[in-house]
């Protein structure tokens, strides 16, 4: 009988599996022959998250690049510029290198799909016992599903890494406007290449195209050639996430950043505090939502700032210009209503009273 079973080895379930087997007996499955297959991310992790993740791996051996800021392009590609330090990670040496942290301390099975017949696990055709089950099965989770866990909404996320010529090789590029993306839509330089991409609820690949063909910046650097192309799904909202013996963690619940979609940061809090809760999986979810709960109720209302109409949004990126962001944490959206954030974004919005009411609307 194990303590625990964990479905899924994407980062999620890696490091779930490796914080909670170095106490207990652990068992992981994995659909897939290896971890971070296939891969659908771009990446980009703030400094902070980098080295968060040191604490459990030799993250160094994954990175592919680092950020010194991002240009926020207006739906007309005016831009304005944000310095901060990021990284960009290969997603798929990173799984590899939590998988491997795992696979020193719990059971693993590759090639096995976790199915449920009532409250029993089954593996390779087997029932696998265990006291507590952990669906880390990404958006689809078959665990949420079966246990009867809501589900999120989802945006569709297309990328194509392929050749474009960056503004400034250190600089992520941001797109905004109705036309490119409902949500937005991204340029990661790496070399000569870039992952491209457009996260949208609605017309992804019409989108997508879109930017690559008529963006009056980007459309001025893509150099053609896709080199990689993949798609996924991100969640658009965390749901509740515990139940009797079972939780979730990661896409499987939602745990993304609501404005970016990024959700390597927040599993990585997510896993800590449910090792630090374990065997309580009440305890695990107060403990998230008492770290993470104030940025996720930011991150919903800045989300709601990019459906503003692409006039008032030109307007808003004319007003930002130059505005830098002092002490903001990319993983934490609260960290712009510091006292001196918010006291100089208001002295630039009143130059505009109807957007500043436009703005108001949406954030309150
Ligand atoms: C295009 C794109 C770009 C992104 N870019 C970024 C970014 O730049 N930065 C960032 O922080 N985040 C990014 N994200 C989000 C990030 O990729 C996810 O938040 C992250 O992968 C979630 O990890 P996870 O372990 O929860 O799920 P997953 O990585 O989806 O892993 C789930 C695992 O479970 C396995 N599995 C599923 N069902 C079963 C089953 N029944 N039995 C056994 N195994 C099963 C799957 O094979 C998979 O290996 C991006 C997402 C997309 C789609």
């Amino acid at each position: 009988m194990y303590d625990a079973l964990i479905v899924g080895a994407g980062p999620a379930g890696s490091l779930t599996a490796y914080l909670l087997g170095r106490n207990g007996d652990v068992a992981i499955s994995e659909e897939h022959q290896i971890a971070g297959f296939p891969v659908q991310c771009a990446g980009l992790i703030s400094d902070v998250c980098f080295n968060r993740y040191r604490r459990y791996c030799k993250i160094e051996k994954a990175l592919e690049k680092r950020i010194k800021g991002a240009f926020f392009f207006s739906p007309l590609g005016n831009y304005i510029e944000a310095k901060g330090d990021a990284y960009v990670i290969e997603r798929k040496i990173l799984d590899t290198l939590l998988f491997e942290r795992a696979s020193d301390v719990a059971d693993v099975f590759v090639k096995s799909k976790t199915k449920f017949r009532g409250s029993k696990a089954i593996l390779n055709g087997k029932e696998i016992k265990a006291d507590k089950i952990i669906g880390a099965d990404g958006i689809n989770s078959t665990v949420a599903r079966h246990f009867g866990f809501e589900r999120p909404g989802v945006f569709t996320a297309l990328q194509a890494e392929m050749r474009f010529e960056a503004l400034d090789e250190n600089y992520v590029e941001l797109y905004f406007g109705n036309k490119w993306s409902d949500f937005f839509a991204y340029a990661i330089p790496i070399g000569d290449t870039a992952k491209v991409g457009v996260i949208s609820r609605e017309g992804a690949l019409e989108r997508f195209n879109k930017l690559i063909y008529d963006h009056p910046s980007v459309s001025k650097r893509v150099r053609g050639g896709v080199i990689e192309l993949n798609a996924g799904a991100i969640p658009d909202r965390l749901i509740d996430f515990s139940k009797g013996n079972v939780a979730l963690i990661g896409d499987a619940a939602g745990m993304v950043k609501p404005y970016t979609g990024g959700g390597l940061y927040y599993l990585l809090v997510a896993a800590e505090k449910l090792a630090d809760s374990f065997p309580d999986f009440n305890s695990y979810q107060k403990k998230y939502i008492k770290e993470l709960g104030r940025e996720y109720k930011f991150g919903y209302k800045i989300r709601k700032l990019y459906t503003m109409d692409d006039q008032k949004m030109e307007k808003l990126f004319e007003i930002m210009k130059g505005f830098d962001f002092p002490g903001v944490h990319m993983d934490k959206p609260s960290t712009l209503q510091l006292p001196n954030s918010v006291f100089k974004i208001v002295l630039r919005l009143i130059r505009d009273p109807a957007l500043a009411f436009t703005v108001l609307k949406l954030l309150i």
